[in-house]
């Protein structure tokens, strides 16, 4: 029983409260969002006392951060998402080191991951999450929002197209859309960003004629208005695990 396990089960009450609210206002039930635990920048312990508080969901940016991680939990039945911008050659690494890629932006990074999964799962095939044996990556795609440069994800334009691509691999599985918006002190207005990744994503579903059930959006400090606007997922870390110590 560390200070650290408490104050992260505190904090998921908290939120967990937040949740409930931000959800009736639209309507919606707590249950159709689920909390994907950023735990980026933090040690492997701050994972395990997160399950212990009852997160299943978790979500880093680095291949290589996850690695030294990654065999400290691996007992825990989780779903592992990389949400960080994805590098070709690391992506046959992260293809079989997650259970999910939230942020696949071109068509080439989805080649590669579903030819890497392939090729991984060939020699042994007891790929399991858990109880669950992975026959393919889950994958979302992810949309850029807003018109800053440096800022990874698809074009809305080259949306449909690379959706068309990546419903079309074997060994990926197309769940839905993420997005990053800018940072706006005012989480109100971000508004219009979430409500665009709805409707993207409603679109893409019809036309493609797939469920695609995530919408990956909203964060610590903007989460109750993604959630209002129909987020599925938030991606949580400061206001579950506190400040991070440097900018990740
Ligand atoms: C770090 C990160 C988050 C979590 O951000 P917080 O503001 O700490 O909740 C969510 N999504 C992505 C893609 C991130 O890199």
């Amino acid at each position: 029983m560390t200070a650290e396990k408490s104050e992260i089960a505190t904090n998921l009450e908290r939120l967990q409260e937040q949740i409930k609210r931000a959800a009736k206002r639209a309507g919606r039930r707590a249950e159709e969002v689920t909390i994907v635990a950023v735990s980026k920048t933090f040690p492997f312990d701050a994972i395990r006392a997160a399950y212990d508080a009852g997160l299943r969901h978790f979500g880093e940016n680095r291949v290589q951060e996850w690695e030294t991680k990654q065999a400290h939990v691996a007992d825990l039945r989780a779903t592992w998402h990389l949400i960080g911008h994805l590098q070709g050659n690391k992506a046959r690494r992260a293809a079989n080191l997650f259970d999910r890629v939230d942020s696949v932006d071109s068509l080439a990074l989805a080649q590669k991951l579903d030819a890497a999964f392939v090729a991984e799962s060939g020699a042994d095939n007891a790929k399991t999450n858990g109880l669950v044996l992975r026959d393919r990556l889950q994958v979302l795609i992810e949309v850029k929002s807003g018109d800053e440069a440096t800022k990874s994800g698809v074009q809305e334009s080259d949306l449909p197209g690379l959706a068309e691509s990546v419903a079309g691999f074997a060994h990926l599985e197309l769940l839905g859309l993420m997005t990053i918006p800018p940072f706006l002190e005012d989480p109100k207005q971000l508004r219009p960003y979430f409500s665009r990744l709805r409707e993207l994503r409603n679109d893409l579903a019809r036309r493609l004629n797939l469920p695609m059930p995530v919408l990956s959006m909203g964060m610590s400090h903007d989460f109750e208005i993604a959630i209002e606007e129909g987020a599925t997922e938030i991606r949580i870390g400061t206001a579950l695990f506190g400040q991070r110590a440097a900018k990740a």
